[in-house]
C-alpha cells in the first residue's frame, strides 16, 4: 500500500493535482482513498461532481445507520474522506486529521487498498498539519511548487519540516506558472535539497474550466494532454523508490538559482 502526503504552499494547486492523481490511479483500477486535510473541507469536490461533503466526523455523528460508510464515492470508486477542522480561532486542525484517521484504520483500511492520498495545506508543516507525517499515516512526501521564489521559499520551509521529522521525501512536482526555465529551476532546486523532480504539470487553461465544471482532467478532457501529464505524475508516484530526508537550503541559495536563470 503506497501512503503519500502531497504538501505545499496555499493556492499552489496541491488539491487539484491530489484528485487528478487519485482519478488516474482509479481508472487504472486501483483502489484508491482521497484524505482532504484542509479545515475547509473541500479539496475532494472535483472527484464528486462539485459536490461538497461533511467532514467524516460529522458524518460519523450524523449517521443513524451504522453500516453506511462515512466514505463517499466518487469518479470511478475513489473513496473521499474530508477530515476537516475545527471552529476558527478554536483547536487544532491536526487534532481533527488524527481522530480521523484512527477512526479510518479501525473501520475502513485494510490490506486491499492500493493508495491512500493525504492532500494537506500548509506553508510550513506545523504541528497540527505534520500529524499525517508525525502519525506514521503517511511515509513519502512529494511537494508541490512552481518556479516562482515564495512557491521554491515554501517548499524549502517544508523540506526543513520533513527533516525534523525524519521524514522521507519523494520528490518536488512543477505546477508551472509559466515561468522562463522553469522546468530547469525546479529540477535543480529539487537537487539542491538532495531530492529530484518527479513531475511537470503544464498550465492549461482547462485545469480551470474542469475545476468549474466540478470534475477532475482525467474526467472532463481524458485525451488530452493535460490529462495525459497527471497520468505520468500518477505513474512515476506508483514506481517511485528514490526517497529521501530532504536537506533544505539557505533561502538566499534560491535568489541566486533564479537569478541564474532570469
Ligand atoms: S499546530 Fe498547526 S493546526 Fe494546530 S493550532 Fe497550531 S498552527 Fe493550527
Amino acid at each position: 500500500m503506497k501512503q503519500i502526503a502531497i504538501y505545499g504552499k496555499g493556492g499552489i494547486g496541491k488539491s487539484t493535482i491530489s484528485a487528478n492523481i487519485a482519478a488516474a490511479f482509479a481508472e487504472k483500477g486501483l483502489n484508491t482513498w482521497y484524505i482532504g486535510c484542509d479545515p475547509k473541507a473541500d479539496g475532494s469536490m472535483t472527484l464528486l461532481g462539485g459536490r461538497k461533503i461533511g467532514t467524516f466526523l460529522e458524518r460519523l455523528r450524523s449517521s443513524t445507520d451504522t453500516t453506511e460508510p462515512a466514505y463517499v464515492l466518487g469518479f470511478k470508486g475513489v473513496k473521499c474522506i474530508e477530515t476537516g477542522g475545527p471552529i476558527a480561532g478554536v483547536g487544532c486542525a491536526g487534532r481533527g486529521i488524527i481522530v480521523a484517521v484512527q477512526e479510518l484504520y479501525k473501520r475502513y483500511f485494510n490490506d486491499d487498498i492500493d493508495v491512500i492520498i493525504y492532500d494537506v495545506p500548509g506553508d510550513v508543516v506545523c504541528g497540527g498539519f505534520a500529524a499525517p507525517l508525525r502519525e506514521k499515516f503517511a511515509n513519502e512526501v512529494y511537494i508541490v511548487t512552481s518556479g516562482e521564489y515564495l512557491s521554491l521559499y515554501a517548499a524549502n520551509n517544508i523540506a526543513r519540516g520533513l527533516e525534523n521529522l525524519k521524514v522521507n521525501l519523494g520528490g518536488l512536482v512543477c505546477n508551472s506558472r509559466d515561468i522562463k526555465n522553469e522546468e530547469r529551476i525546479v529540477d535543480k532546486f529539487a537537487e539542491m535539497i538532495g531530492s529530484g523532480m518527479i513531475g511537470f504539470i503544464p498550465r492549461n487553461p482547462i485545469v480551470r474550466e474542469c475545476e468549474n465544471r466540478g470534475m477532475t482532467v482525467i474526467e472532463g478532457f481524458p485525451n488530452s494532454t493535460q490529462a495525459n501529464a497527471y497520468r505520468r505524475l500518477a505513474e512515476s508516484i506508483l514506481k517511485n523508490d528514490t526517497l529521501v530526508v530532504p536537506k533544505p537550503v539557505d533561502p538566499e541559495e534560491i535568489r541566486v538559482l533564479l537569478r541564474e536563470n532570469e
